[in-house]
């Protein structure tokens, strides 16, 4: 695990307030009243003397866990510069659960409630990575992608990942109650390039279109009529797919003057692609 020393927390989010004012500190507004800096003592001769600065700033004890996940991405065979720099910009434990913030920065997916899942960075990245290797981009190793689809919002962290790629990022989330949170969890950021709609993403959203790529969080039987209509010539569309053999694999479609072309990748595992909203 990445925790060590100073960073190092375990048990409940109250327990975290007290042992550990690091990153999470700021995920909890009430962590802030216990400490000697809090509005309720300024102005006052504290009568104990405030207690020494803690090591690490939090933004420093989360920057060296996230650069450490980047890391490992990069040795995994992560190699877009793009990539890794969006992963290592955007604050994974902003998007999950207080009580799961210690796992943030690990290769794992995460619940955000209703059932579904934040994917894990290794496939969020991997994905990212294929979207930016479209036909209008190869040899373009600095260029952002142009607009973006991506279908299954979910918490908005990869939403987040994808704004730092993408000029303009459309995330659909059919979950109104993750849709509304992943409002909340993107208020922090101010992202005026990134724009949340709640709908039904099998149909895709024809306002935004055409886009440059097309990225599914979720996995249905094959990829819909209207994302590939929705995408523009040059543009490429990642997703799972329900695979032959039962399971879900990554297929990619490029879109080029010529046709499409379809390429079936490695196995994954994604929660379902589901039609209407609820
Ligand atoms: N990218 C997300 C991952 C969320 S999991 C993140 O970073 O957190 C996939 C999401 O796809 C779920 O929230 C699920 O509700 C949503 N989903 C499934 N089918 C959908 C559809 N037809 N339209 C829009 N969202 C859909």
């Amino acid at each position: 695990t990445w925790a060590s020393g100073a960073m190092r927390w375990s048990g409940s989010p109250t327990d975290m307030a007290t042992q550990r004012p690091g990153f999470p500190a700021r995920l909890a507004p009430t962590v802030s009243a216990s400490t000697p800096a809090s509005s309720a003592l300024r102005g006052r001769q504290p009568a104990v003397p405030p207690k020494p600065p803690v090591p690490s700033t939090p933004s420093m004890a989360s920057d060296a866990v996230r650069a450490r996940m980047v890391q490992k991405l990069a040795a995994q065979g992560i190699s877009d510069a793009r990539v890794l720099r969006a992963m290592g910009a955007v604050e994974r434990h902003r998007f999950v659960d207080s009580a799961l913030v210690n796992q943030a920065y690990e290769d794992t997916s995460l619940p955000i409630g209703l059932g579904q899942t934040i994917s894990k960075p290794s496939v969020v990245a991997r994905m990212i990575e294929l979207l930016l290797a479209a036909p209008a981009l190869t040899g373009k190793p600095q260029d952002r992608l142009g607009r973006v689809l991506e279908i299954g919002t979910g918490c908005g962290y990869q939403a987040a990942v994808l704004n730092h790629v993408a000029t303009e990022v459309y995330s659909i989330e059919r979950l109104r109650g993750l849709h509304e949170r992943a409002r909340t969890n993107l208020r922090h950021f101010r992202l005026a390039t990134v724009h949340l709609m709640f709908g039904d993403g099998m149909v895709g959203y024809a306002k935004g279109a055409p886009y440059a790529g097309i990225i599914a969080a979720a996995g249905g039987e094959a990829v819909p009529e209207a994302w590939i209509e929705q995408l523009a010539v040059g543009g490429r569309i990642v997703a799972p797919t329900h695979s032959a053999k039962g399971g879900q694999a990554l297929v990619v479609i490029d879109k080029t003057a010529r046709g499409l072309e379809r390429l079936i990748l490695e196995a994954v595992h994604f929660v379902p692609l589901k039609s209407g909203v609820a």
